[in-house]
Protein backbone atom coordinates (compact mmCIF):
# COMPACT_ATOMS: atom_id res chain seq x y z
CA UNK A 1 0.00 0.00 0.00
CA UNK A 2 1.25 3.55 -0.86
CA UNK A 3 1.76 6.75 1.38
CA UNK A 4 -1.25 8.44 2.60
CA UNK A 5 -1.29 11.77 0.40
CA UNK A 6 -4.92 12.96 1.42
CA UNK A 7 -5.84 15.67 4.09
CA UNK A 8 -3.77 15.04 7.16
CA UNK A 9 -6.18 17.21 9.70
CA UNK A 10 -8.07 14.51 8.98
CA UNK A 11 -5.54 11.99 11.29
CA UNK A 12 -5.44 14.48 14.24
CA UNK A 13 -9.57 14.97 14.36
CA UNK A 14 -9.95 11.37 14.27
CA UNK A 15 -7.03 10.73 17.04
CA UNK A 16 -8.49 13.37 19.00
CA UNK A 17 -4.79 14.84 19.22
CA UNK A 18 -2.59 17.01 17.24
CA UNK A 19 0.05 14.76 15.61
CA UNK A 20 1.97 18.08 13.85
CA UNK A 21 1.83 16.42 10.81
CA UNK A 22 1.44 19.94 8.79
CA UNK A 23 4.52 22.45 9.60
CA UNK A 24 3.65 25.83 10.69
CA UNK A 25 -0.09 25.59 10.64
CA UNK A 26 -0.07 23.42 13.60
CA UNK A 27 1.28 26.24 16.04
CA UNK A 28 -1.89 28.69 14.71
CA UNK A 29 -4.90 29.36 16.06
CA UNK A 30 -6.33 27.52 12.77
CA UNK A 31 -5.22 24.12 13.90
CA UNK A 32 -8.10 21.72 13.53
CA UNK A 33 -7.65 20.43 16.68
CA UNK A 34 -7.18 23.87 18.79
CA UNK A 35 -10.62 25.04 16.99
CA UNK A 36 -12.25 21.82 18.63
CA UNK A 37 -13.44 20.37 15.31
CA UNK A 38 -15.35 17.20 15.62
CA UNK A 39 -13.85 13.47 14.21
CA UNK A 40 -14.27 13.54 10.69
CA UNK A 41 -17.23 12.01 8.68
CA UNK A 42 -21.13 12.36 8.28
CA UNK A 43 -21.36 10.73 11.91
CA UNK A 44 -18.42 12.66 13.79
CA UNK A 45 -20.49 15.11 15.75
CA UNK A 46 -22.18 11.72 17.36
CA UNK A 47 -21.77 10.95 20.64
CA UNK A 48 -19.42 7.92 19.98
CA UNK A 49 -20.04 4.64 21.35
CA UNK A 50 -17.43 2.58 23.83
CA UNK A 51 -14.52 1.70 22.56
CA UNK A 52 -13.18 -1.91 23.12
CA UNK A 53 -10.09 -2.53 24.00
CA UNK A 54 -8.39 -3.80 20.85
CA UNK A 55 -10.47 -0.68 19.51
CA UNK A 56 -8.15 1.46 21.75
CA UNK A 57 -5.13 -0.20 21.29
CA UNK A 58 -5.88 0.11 17.50
CA UNK A 59 -6.58 3.81 18.38
CA UNK A 60 -3.00 4.34 19.95
CA UNK A 61 -0.92 2.22 17.20
CA UNK A 62 -2.37 4.55 14.34
CA UNK A 63 -2.19 7.71 16.26
CA UNK A 64 1.56 6.89 16.41
CA UNK A 65 2.58 5.77 13.18
CA UNK A 66 0.92 8.53 11.51
CA UNK A 67 2.38 10.76 14.04
CA UNK A 68 5.74 9.49 12.83
CA UNK A 69 4.30 9.11 8.99
CA UNK A 70 5.37 5.52 8.69
CA UNK A 71 3.25 2.36 7.07
CA UNK A 72 2.39 -0.84 8.82
CA UNK A 73 4.78 -2.74 7.35
CA UNK A 74 7.34 -0.47 8.82
CA UNK A 75 5.94 0.37 12.08
CA UNK A 76 5.64 -3.34 12.64
CA UNK A 77 9.68 -3.63 11.88
CA UNK A 78 10.38 -1.17 14.45
CA UNK A 79 8.37 -2.77 16.66
CA UNK A 80 10.09 -6.03 16.07
CA UNK A 81 13.35 -4.75 16.75
CA UNK A 82 11.91 -2.77 19.89
CA UNK A 83 11.16 -6.36 20.88
CA UNK A 84 14.49 -8.08 20.46
CA UNK A 85 16.28 -5.50 22.94
CA UNK A 86 16.39 -5.84 26.77
CA UNK A 87 14.35 -3.20 28.66
CA UNK A 88 10.69 -1.89 28.31
CA UNK A 89 10.10 -2.49 24.68
CA UNK A 90 7.49 0.58 24.59
CA UNK A 91 9.93 2.54 25.85
CA UNK A 92 12.67 1.22 23.39
CA UNK A 93 9.93 1.70 20.37
CA UNK A 94 9.46 5.90 21.09
CA UNK A 95 13.36 6.18 21.33
CA UNK A 96 14.28 3.91 18.38
CA UNK A 97 11.18 6.25 16.43
CA UNK A 98 12.22 9.85 17.99
CA UNK A 99 15.95 8.91 16.36
CA UNK A 100 14.94 7.97 13.26
CA UNK A 101 16.78 10.69 10.59
CA UNK A 102 13.49 12.14 9.55
CA UNK A 103 12.52 13.12 12.79
CA UNK A 104 15.66 13.99 13.92
CA UNK A 105 16.00 16.63 10.82
CA UNK A 106 12.65 17.95 12.13
CA UNK A 107 13.66 18.26 15.50
CA UNK A 108 16.46 20.32 14.44
CA UNK A 109 14.61 22.72 13.06
CA UNK A 110 15.71 22.01 9.29
CA UNK A 111 12.35 20.78 8.35
CA UNK A 112 8.89 22.21 9.25
CA UNK A 113 7.12 18.59 9.36
CA UNK A 114 8.39 15.08 9.61
CA UNK A 115 7.08 14.98 5.84
CA UNK A 116 9.00 17.49 4.88
CA UNK A 117 12.15 16.58 6.39
CA UNK A 118 11.50 13.15 4.99
CA UNK A 119 11.42 14.73 1.55
CA UNK A 120 14.97 16.58 2.54
CA UNK A 121 16.34 13.20 3.49
CA UNK A 122 15.34 11.58 0.04
CA UNK A 123 16.64 14.70 -2.21
CA UNK A 124 19.55 14.01 -0.38
CA UNK A 125 20.02 17.49 1.53
CA UNK A 126 21.63 16.53 4.44
CA UNK A 127 24.61 14.34 5.48
CA UNK A 128 25.00 11.93 8.49
CA UNK A 129 28.74 11.68 10.19
CA UNK A 130 29.93 13.43 6.60
CA UNK A 131 28.40 11.07 4.34
CA UNK A 132 25.04 11.77 2.21
CA UNK A 133 22.27 9.77 3.59
CA UNK A 134 18.93 9.61 1.72
CA UNK A 135 17.85 7.10 4.33
CA UNK A 136 14.85 8.56 6.14
CA UNK A 137 14.08 5.94 8.55
CA UNK A 138 18.13 5.11 9.24
CA UNK A 139 18.12 5.26 13.22
CA UNK A 140 21.09 7.02 14.88
CA UNK A 141 22.52 7.17 18.10
CA UNK A 142 24.32 9.58 20.37
CA UNK A 143 27.47 11.70 18.94
CA UNK A 144 26.09 11.00 15.18
CA UNK A 145 26.00 14.93 13.04
CA UNK A 146 23.50 15.81 10.86
CA UNK A 147 24.38 18.54 8.32
CA UNK A 148 22.53 20.20 5.88
CA UNK A 149 24.71 20.09 2.90
CA UNK A 150 26.65 23.25 1.50
CA UNK A 151 24.39 23.66 -1.53
CA UNK A 152 22.45 27.16 -2.54
CA UNK A 153 19.30 24.99 -2.72
CA UNK A 154 19.81 22.73 0.52
CA UNK A 155 20.79 25.65 2.99
CA UNK A 156 18.00 28.15 1.19
CA UNK A 157 15.66 25.17 2.29
CA UNK A 158 16.19 24.65 5.95
CA UNK A 159 17.15 28.49 6.34
CA UNK A 160 12.62 28.75 5.47
CA UNK A 161 12.51 26.06 8.39
CA UNK A 162 14.48 27.08 10.78
CA UNK A 163 13.25 30.48 10.83
CA UNK A 164 9.51 29.13 11.27
CA UNK A 165 10.84 26.63 13.75
CA UNK A 166 11.70 29.47 16.29
CA UNK A 167 8.18 28.92 17.70
CA UNK A 168 8.64 25.42 18.63
CA UNK A 169 10.75 24.22 21.09
CA UNK A 170 14.19 22.75 20.72
CA UNK A 171 14.65 19.07 22.62
CA UNK A 172 16.85 18.87 25.03
CA UNK A 173 18.67 15.78 23.42
CA UNK A 174 19.80 17.06 20.32
CA UNK A 175 22.54 20.08 20.47
CA UNK A 176 22.22 22.75 17.01
CA UNK A 177 24.04 25.05 15.91
CA UNK A 178 21.60 26.58 13.35
CA UNK A 179 24.46 28.83 11.71
CA UNK A 180 26.72 25.92 10.90
CA UNK A 181 23.12 24.08 10.29
CA UNK A 182 24.13 21.13 12.09
CA UNK A 183 22.86 19.17 15.32
CA UNK A 184 24.16 16.46 17.02
CA UNK A 185 22.90 13.84 18.89
CA UNK A 186 23.59 14.50 22.39
CA UNK A 187 22.10 11.67 24.50
CA UNK A 188 19.15 9.19 23.27
CA UNK A 189 15.89 11.00 24.78
CA UNK A 190 14.48 9.77 27.93
CA UNK A 191 9.93 9.05 27.51
CA UNK A 192 10.19 12.31 29.34
CA UNK A 193 11.80 14.02 26.62
CA UNK A 194 9.79 12.23 23.70
CA UNK A 195 6.24 13.15 25.20
CA UNK A 196 4.45 11.60 22.84
CA UNK A 197 0.49 11.55 22.90
CA UNK A 198 -0.23 7.38 22.83
CA UNK A 199 -0.40 4.55 25.45
CA UNK A 200 2.85 2.72 24.26
CA UNK A 201 1.77 0.17 26.78
CA UNK A 202 -1.63 -0.22 24.34
CA UNK A 203 0.33 -0.94 21.24
CA UNK A 204 2.42 -3.54 23.18
CA UNK A 205 -0.17 -5.27 24.06
CA UNK A 206 -1.59 -5.03 20.68
CA UNK A 207 1.06 -6.64 19.20
CA UNK A 208 1.28 -9.25 21.66
CA UNK A 209 -1.85 -10.54 20.92
FE1 LIG B 1 -3.79 19.87 11.24
FE2 LIG B 1 -1.41 20.15 12.42
FE3 LIG B 1 -3.59 20.74 13.78
FE4 LIG B 1 -3.05 18.20 13.16
S1 LIG B 1 -1.86 19.51 14.53
S2 LIG B 1 -5.04 19.24 13.02
S3 LIG B 1 -2.08 18.44 11.17
S4 LIG B 1 -2.88 21.79 11.91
Amino acid sequence: MGRYSGPVCRMCRRAGAKLFLKGARCYMAKCAIDQGLPPPGVHGLRRSRKISDYGQQLREKQKLRHQYGMREGQFRRFFGNALRKQGVTGEHLLQMLETRLDNVVYRMGFAVSRAAARQLVLHKHVTVNGHTSNVPSMVLKVGDVVVVRDRPRSRDLATRSIESATTRQLPSWIAIDPKAFRGEIVSIPTREEIAPVVEEQAIVELYSR
